[in-house]
């Protein structure tokens, strides 16, 4: 499998995205800014949805278990980031709402 494709940028040079997996070992990687200091970006993130092939050898891999770990646990820290919000917001409400109370 040897995937290659080019992202049309207004501003700057084309990124190009490739996807090979040759002699037993996946590699992808995009011109980005973020791709080019091998950050995942989301060029790479969006052919290997996108591209069957590319998801199926992934799988493959084993590498799709460890990207859908990394989408799992995204999710439950945004849960937990949400929660601890509401937790602010009501120690707020009895610290600074009882502070008021008194006062007045
Ligand atoms: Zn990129």
């Amino acid at each position: 499998m040897n995937k290659v494709y080019e992202i049309e940028n207004e501003s700057v040079e084309n990124y190009i995205v490739t996807f090979n997996d040759e002699n037993g070992i996946i590699k992808a990687s995009c011109t980005c800014p973020a791709g080019q200091h091998c950050t995942l970006c989301k060029h790479v993130i969006k052919y290997m949805l996108e591209d069957n092939e590319i998801a199926e050898s992934l799988k493959e891999y084993g590498l799709m278990k460890v990207y859908n770990e990394y989408i799992e646990t995204n999710e439950k820290a945004d849960k937990l980031k949400e929660e601890a919000k509401k937790i602010k917001k009501k120690f707020a409400r009895l610290l600074l709402g009882n502070y008021r109370d008194k006062k007045n």
